[in-house]
Formats: structure tokens, C-alpha cells, sequence
């Protein structure tokens, strides 16, 4: 059988040694960046992207969702500005908004369908007091680039991993994300958390009344 922690143990070492740079740096940085700087955002300039790539080891034990987050980081995820770009797909607009190019960034962030949804677990978690009223959760945090600062930041990077993760399989399944559906998500992933690490529920805690709206 298949030793889920050895097998993350493996990959976080080829992991780091694969993403970064002498100096510590992502190639995603370059792209980051960029797009950053054309939304007129400067939230690029202070990322630990040592920090990043190691973020996912540290908040689940699902090699699934690391491996996502791997590729997220990587930008391997298919979106349609890519398969637009090798010609695979016609047309580069995003799945859920239609009229906006369809980049990792766009599709995990910009997108009104996405963003509205981010709003949500914002309200979720002011009202469930796991951060405080004048948290604003911003892109970096979003994108799992950072660790969130705030009381309940394991959890917290938990939940947005999970989000990142369900946004993508409503892009793939070409479904509309809802922050109803969303829950059922982390609900999934929590039990599972949990199954894997019985030590893990008192951390988990936190997010049970998030869960049981
Ligand atoms: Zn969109």
C-alpha cells in the first residue's frame, strides 16, 4: 500500500528543489508580476516563495489537493487561454463569465463568478468570527501564495486551498461555483482531514459551525 506520508515527504523535497531558484525565486514570479502590475496591484512584491511552495505540505495531508496546488504554482492548469494559445480550444474566454481571457489569475480571482464567491467565504468567516471585522482577503492570500496572518490561519489556509481547488473542478465540469456547493466541498475534504488524523479535529475545530449552515 501506498505510504500517502512518505510519498509527500518525497515530493515536497523534489518540489523545492524544482520551483526555485538561486535566489529563492518561482518562475511564476515573472507572470505573477506581470499581471499584477497590469491590474495596477503591487501585492506581488513581498512573497516568500519558499514559504508559498511549502504552504500546502503544511495545511493538509491530501496528496490530491497538494498536487493541485503543485500545478496551480506551476501554472499546468489548462485554462482556455493556453488551449487557445496550442489550438485546442477556439475561443479564450473564461468558462464562467464568458467575456473576460480565461489565465489562472482571471480564473481564480478577477472573475465576477469567482469573486462573488470569495465574498462569501469573506462574509463567512467575519460572521463565524475566525478573523477579525477588518480582515480583506487579498489575491496572494487567495492564490495560497502566503499564509494568512490572522487567529485561525491554519484553518484559514485550509478553506482557501479548498476553494482554489473546487473553483477549478467547476471550471473543468463547466459548472457555475456556489458558495452552497463549495461547503459540501470542504465538508468532503474535513472528513477526510480528519479520517486521515484523528489529532487533526480539535485544529479543525474552527471551521465546524462554518460547515453546518
Ligand atoms: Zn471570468
Amino acid at each position: 500500500m501506498l505510504d500517502i506520508a512518505s510519498f509527500n515527504k518525497a515530493l515536497k523535497i523534489v518540489w523545492i528543489k524544482k520551483c526555485l531558484d538561486k535566489e529563492g525565486h518561482s518562475k511564476w514570479k515573472i507572470f505573477f508580476d506581470l499581471k499584477l502590475q497590469q491590474k495596477g496591484g503591487a501585492e506581488g512584491a513581498h512573497i516568500d516563495w519558499k514559504e508559498a511552495y511549502l504552504l500546502p505540505f503544511e495545511i493538509t495531508k491530501s496528496t490530491k489537493l497538494i498536487e493541485f496546488q503543485f500545478k496551480l504554482l506551476h501554472k499546468r492548469l489548462s485554462t482556455n487561454s493556453y488551449l487557445y494559445k496550442i489550438k485546442i480550444k477556439n475561443i479564450e474566454s473564461c468558462t464562467f463569465c464568458k467575456t473576460q481571457k480565461e489565465d489562472i489569475i482571471h480564473l481564480f480571482w478577477y472573475c465576477d463568478r469567482v469573486a462573488s464567491l470569495w465574498n462569501r467565504i469573506e462574509i463567512m468567516i467575519k460572521q463565524q468570527n475566525i478573523v477579525s471585522n477588518n480582515f480583506n482577503l487579498d489575491i496572494v492570500t487567495a492564490l495560497g501564495l502566503k499564509k494568512s496572518i490572522s487567529k485561525g490561519k491554519f484553518i484559514l489556509s485550509f478553506c482557501f486551498l479548498v476553494a482554489r481547488y473546487y473553483i477549478w473542478r467547476c471550471r473543468v465540469n463547466e459548472t457555475m461555483p456556489t458558495f452552497k456547493t463549495f461547503l459540501c466541498q470542504l465538508e468532503r475534504f474535513y472528513q477526510l482531514e480528519c479520517c486521515e488524523n484523528t489529532s487533526l479535529k480539535k485544529d479543525f475545530e474552527i471551521i465546524l459551525p462554518f460547515l453546518n449552515q
